[in-house]
């Protein structure tokens, strides 16, 4: 049996369900499971000491484009929405191989995990006809390496530009091919027990670049082998205008008329649902990943977060592709959501509390997972400590469970561990070489471009 001890916290943040915060805490976690969190002494083989740091469960990450990390603060994007951004990014990113998605991965995961987050969704949608066949096989060898827990969701586009779609013909796929390599990932990596590393999810890119074909038989598969289902939606109103023109229904409609609504389905962006689709989403128990600095940079607009909390759709935190960030920082993403609701929506905002419960119990949610986002005993022990004993935390520290909303932290965490084991030390990645892989990293993203 394995044991780690996180001795003296300052403040243990749990986000459990009565929302406890233990001070001067210690948590023992036993072969990866959290065994306990109070204040008695407790010993363990390996111990970290915590005293002048906050802990926080693991952050969960529910959308991302991670071979973006190579296509950020891009000259020639620097004023585009959405769509025309799309199009001239389409051009680059059909250069990918196998090389630049094993990198990009390592380093997008590896700045996620320094800033906290115990486990990465990933949102894979573009193959180019050859030499894609393995690339989520790379993203599953990168989250290894590091030691996050990986969601990998098969992304697809169907729908090229000679059919009314938005991406070049050669960047889509027919619907048999990704139907095969989706069953084969799912057989070959998702697990479905608890304190899984790897699961897989289906998810057609968006409306625009996805036959209807393509949205319902990728339902229909998901559901037979029992994963779930992702995609875009309502993230501006070019979509919306494209499926009002192409089939008179408005995103979400058409999603439903697809089989796309249930427990099982979480969309990235949800920016531009009315009421009555917001209802439709509770009532059904879809979910949203929202990503507010990605809304915010391609000016898509503001996700309607206090009317979501307020019905009870379920909702999580994301940091959607760095091409649209242009980090992989959720700690940063918390702080960014808390500023952006209370200029938007006032004292209807939610608090730094309710977003650091966003990115955590709301994101499980949206993944289907219970036994991460919190820390209670029998969970899983994925947490992260922040040190606040330095100048910029003096006066700051009154309430830890606001702290990463309403004051932020911008240096990576002092320790970060994922089922029981420490892969973040002083701000470091332990499971490879940074330096070395920086110059790796570097040198693939100029050849991409
Ligand atoms: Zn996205």
């Amino acid at each position: 049996m394995s044991s780690l001890l996180i001795k003296n916290a300052l403040a243990v943040v749990t986000v459990d369900d009565d929302d406890r915060i233990v001070e001067n805490g210690n948590i023992l976690i036993k072969d990866g499971v959290i065994d306990y969190i109070g204040t008695e002494e407790c010993s363990a083989q390996q111990v970290i000491d915590a005293s002048g740091c906050f802990v926080y469960p693991g952050l969960v990450n529910t959308h991302n484009h991670l071979y973006q990390t190579f296509t950020r603060n891009l000259p020639q994007v620097q004023k585009m929405e959405l769509f025309p951004w799309l199009v001239t990014l389409y051009e680059i990113w059909r250069g990918l191989d196998e090389d630049s998605i094993f990198l990009s991965s390592l380093t997008g995961l590896g700045e996620l995990l320094r800033y906290g987050c115990t486990t990465a969704a990933d949102h894979h949608y573009v193959f180019p006809q050859s030499g894609s066949e393995f690339f989520i096989d790379r993203q599953f060898e990168a989250a290894d390496l590091l030691g996050i827990r990986f969601h990998a969701t098969r992304g697809s586009m169907s729908l090229g530009k000679k059919d009314g779609g938005l991406p070049p013909d050669d960047l889509v796929q027919d619907v048999d091919t990704i139907l095969k390599d989706s069953q084969r990932l799912v057989e070959k990596y998702h697990d479905p027990k608890p304190f899984a590393m790897h699961q897989v999810a289906l998810a057609p890119c968006s409306p625009f670049s996805v036959s209807e074909d393509l949205m319902r038989e990728t339902a229909v598969l998901a559901r037979s082998l029992g994963v779930r289902m992702h995609t875009h939606l309502c993230e501006t109103k070019d979509e919306e205008n494209f499926t009002l023109e192409k089939c008179g229904l408005r995103p979400l409609a058409y999603m439903e008329k697809c089989g796309w609504t249930g427990p099982d389905v979480w969309y990235a962006h949800g920016i531009h649902f009315n009421d009555d689709e917001l209802l439709l989403l509770a009532d059904t128990g879809t979910g949203v990943a929202h990503c507010p600095v990605s809304n915010m940079k391609l000016s898509s607009g503001v996700c309607r977060i206090p009317d979501i909390l307020r019905l009870g759709v379920k909702v999580g935190l994301a940091v959607d592709g760095a091409a649209s960030n242009d980090c992989q920082n959720l700690m940063a993403e918390i702080r960014s959501a808390y500023l952006l609701h209370r200029l938007i929506y006032g004292a209807q905002a939610p608090t730094g509390y309710e977003l650091l419960k966003m990115a955590t119990r709301g994101s499980a949610s949206l993944l289907g997972r219970d036994d991460i986002g919190q820390l209670a005993p029998g969970k899983a022990g994925d947490l992260f400590l922040i040190d606040v004993s330095g100048l910029e935390a003096v006066g700051a520290r009154l309430d830890p469970g606001c702290f990463l909303g309403t004051v932020g932290f911008s240096k990576p965490a002092k320790s970060v561990v994922v089922a029981g084991k420490e892969v973040v030390r002083d701000g470091v990645l332990l499971g490879i070489n940074e330096s070395e892989t920086a110059v790796l990293a570097e040198q693939a993203h100029r050849k991409l471009l």
